[in-house]
């Protein structure tokens, strides 16, 4: 075949001139019913030209050129004419013909030219496909390489401590920045597992957190945590950890990501340390004690109970006024440190909310008991005295005891209640505890509201004065009438002395309600005397202890006199037996100044208080008032009564013995009367001669008296 001549062509003209070969037509035939090549007819047709021409140069030669028989086999190849069936039916066709030897040789030369060409094709394709696939490993692994490289960077470079481990909690690898975090060396950190790095600080939830992490049921959790590093100092973290699934989704690793936070973390505790605890003593203070106690109320336990001890110390004021608050400040830190060494061993919470007053607070209570044991382990703690600067300073405490299941208070009810009881504690002596009581906590409670209300009470005009009858026993008549104070308070009602003339004397406001009891039942016996002269009552006005120890005593009553214009003989002062402790008291001097003036004294509830009569010598007083118990206890028969009133009859005598004038209280019936009219008693005073009364009925029983 030359160049310049299209093969094609050639064929075509030299397939007609040799009848030993399969001519064009067979060949055509052949290839174009061959499986699997789909082929241009014109180009099938130059194809099969060139193969008849081969053939036909093949076997013209002499001998048979076997390069040109192959190279008709290697031209099928070349055509994709690969299928082995149609090798066979070209060999079928090539020996064909007449038999003759060449025709089988030809037939051999073209299927080994086919054979080999068909060779050389799949060599290649596999190398085309070895080379490819070789290439794409290679970029494959240079990816890997790069994003491997990436990571590793990453991993070994980052500021924040990262750790690998599979799910089983083996600790695979750790970067440099997690084993500053640890202080460890690589090889400190190699065979650790996850477990061993628990805390005993561990936020809780913490451990919960991984085993749902590693066991798949979380993807990542976040906590500050605390680890213990190489040396056992204790580094805090931000430890954020994540799972790591395989394509099919199964946990296979846990990455773990910390974060010093060490100095934050320290911070932080500095300043709620600050926050809660009380720089004196070092003891939780009143807002971290009441965050506990609220801490409790928040979803408890159903029959979930508490206890609370109030704590006071007796006699800290004296200390503070007389040896300076140093020494005063010094013997708090020191009870502070024998409250907490006693209770919190046992499991309780000492505060302190403040001046001398402490709390213990029970939770989980297991009963009164368990409470009760703690007020008297506080007793104890400060039984011995608190040895300070060479001083050996006595500290005692009263203490009020609460115990109560959650659900029946609130935090503040009970610290009000708990409050109530130790002062109930205090009231019935110093260094004892006293238990919550319900019911005389309710009455409290009233005197608490009372307290609160006082200081408004008296501006806003909510006291009234009652006036009792006091009359002579010989003729009935009435001689005095008894000032009794009341209140008409906005939610109570109308409350009696006895409900607030205490708390008034506590908190210092019996001085000016005092005063104006005064003022203004000596404005109203000023006005009687006015209205009726002679035959007006004398007045006689409560004085609270308090109101006696003033200096200001003499100069108000002084004054008051002359502003209402009332003769002081027509006033009398009932002061109680405890009002005057001694005869050199400085309180004495002034009663003698107001018997100087005029007004008489009388002694009041004579016979419950001070069983010392030395005192009514010096005291310069006209009357004695026998308490009403003494008389309205005579109710029963017997030998009680005989001997009730035995006392009675002593006490009259007595009195007249000293020259004093004689009233009974509480008589309450004509029989009494007349049995103490018989024994010589002067005056009597109770519901059978009149009940406390406003002033206008006691006007109107003036005038009655008076149309007699
Ligand atoms: P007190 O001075 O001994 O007053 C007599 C008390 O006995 C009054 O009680 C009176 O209501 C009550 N009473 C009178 N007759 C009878 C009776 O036949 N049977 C019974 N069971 N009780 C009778 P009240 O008004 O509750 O006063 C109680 C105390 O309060 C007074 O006792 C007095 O010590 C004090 N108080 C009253 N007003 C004042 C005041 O203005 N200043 C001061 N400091 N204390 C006052
Ligand atoms: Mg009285
Ligand atoms: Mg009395």
């Amino acid at each position: 075949m030359t160049a310049s001549q299209p093969a094609g062509e050639r064929d075509l003209a030299a397939s007609a001139t040799d009848p030993d070969t399969p001519d064009s037509d067979q060949w055509a035939r052949l290839l174009r019913g061959s499986q699997g090549v789909a082929m241009h007819p014109g180009a099938l047709n130059r194809l099969v030209s060139r193969t008849v021409e081969l053939l036909h140069d093949a076997q013209r030669a002499e001998p048979l050129d076997v390069g040109a028989a192959a190279e008709a086999g290697a031209l099928l190849v070349e055509s994709h004419f690969t299928d082995s069936e149609l090798l066979s039916r070209a060999i079928g066709l090539l020996s064909a013909g007449d038999g003759r030897a060449p025709s089988a040789e030809l037939a051999g030369a073209f299927a080994a030219g086919w054979a080999s060409a068909l060779r050389e094709r799949t060599l290649q394709e596999q190398e085309a496909i070895r080379l490819a696939a070789d290439t794409a490993r290679r970029d494959a692994e240079r990816a890997l390489r790069e994003s491997e490289a990436r990571f590793r960077a990453l991993f070994e470079s980052a500021a924040i401590g990262i750790g690998i481990g599979d799910v089983e909690g083996n600790i695979l690898a750790a970067n440099k920045a997690l084993q500053q975090i640890f202080g460890a060396r690589p090889e400190d950190m190699q065979g650790r597992r996850v477990n061993d790095l628990v805390h005993p600080e561990d936020t809780p939830g913490v451990w919960e957190a991984y085993e749902e992490l590693v066991s798949g049921k979380r993807e990542h959790f976040s906590f500050d945590k605390p680890y213990y590093r190489q040396d056992g100092e204790v580094v805090w973290t931000h430890l954020t950890c994540s799972l790591i699934r395989d394509d099919d989704g199964t946990p296979v690793y846990q990455v773990a990501m910390l974060e010093d936070i060490t100095d934050r973390y320290r911070l932080q505790e500095r300043l709620r340390h600050q926050a809660t605890h009380d720089p004196l003593t070092g003891l939780p203070n009143r807002s971290a004690f009441f965050e506990r106690l609220e801490a409790i109320f928040e979803d408890p336990e159903p029959g979930a109970r508490f206890g609370l001890c109030y704590v006071d110390l007796d006699g800290f004021k004296v200390v503070n006024d007389s040896l300076g608050h140093e020494m005063g400040d010094q013997l708090l830190a020191a009870v502070a440190l024998r409250l907490e060494a006693a209770l919190r061993p046992l499991g309780h919470l000492v505060a302190r909310l403040g001046g001398d007053e402490f709390v213990v607070l029970l939770e989980d209570c297991r009963g009164e008991a368990e409470a009760v044991a703690a007020a008297k382990t506080v007793l104890a703690a400060l039984a011995k005295p608190v040895p300070i600067d060479g001083h050996r300073l006595a500290v005692g405490a009263s203490v009020g005891v609460l115990e109560r299941p959650v659900a029946a208070t609130t935090p503040m009810a009970a610290v009000r209640a708990a409050d109530l009881t130790l002062y109930r504690a205090k009231a019935e002596g110093r260094g004892r505890w006293t238990l919550f009581d319900p019911q005389r906590n309710a009455r409290a409670v009233s005197r608490y509201a009372v307290s609160v209300r006082m200081p408004v009470a008296l501006d806003r005009g909510e006291f009234f004065i009652d006036y009792q009858p006091l009359c002579l026993l010989a003729d009935g008549s009435l001689a005095a009438v008894e000032a009794l104070v009341r209140w008409r308070h906005p939610q109570l009602g109308v409350l009696g002395p006895d409900e607030f003339i205490g708390t008034a004397e506590e908190t210092g406001l019996i001085m000016p309600l005092g005063r104006w009891v005064l003022e203004q039942a000596c404005g109203q016996a000023a006005d009687w005397v006015g209205e009726f002269g002679d035959r007006a009552p004398q007045v006689n006005v409560n004085l609270a202890v308090r109101q006696v120890r003033n200096a200001g005593l003499v100069s108000d009553i002084d004054r008051i006199l002359r502003d209402t214009g009332l003769a002081p003989e027509r006033l009398t002062l009932e002061i109680t037996e405890s009002a005057v402790v001694g005869p050199k008291d400085e309180s004495l001097r002034a009663l003698h100044s107001l018997v100087d003036m005029g007004v008489s004294l009388a002694v009041d509830d004579f016979g419950t208080g001070w069983s010392n009569l030395a005192y009514l010598r010096d005291l310069p007083v006209s009357g004695l008032k026998i308490a009403g118990s003494f008389v309205s206890d005579l109710k029963d028969s017997g030998r009680e009564q005989v001997l009730g009133w035995r006392i009675v009859s002593g006490l009259v005598s007595l009195a007249h013995t000293l020259g004093l004038t004689v009233t009974a209280e509480g008589v309450e019936n004509a029989d009494h009367a007349d049995r103490l009219r018989t024994m010589g008693c002067d005056r009597a005073q109770g519901w059978h001669f009149g009940r406390p009364m406003r002033p206008e009925q006691i006007a109107e029983r003036i005038v009655k008296v008076g149309e007699e």
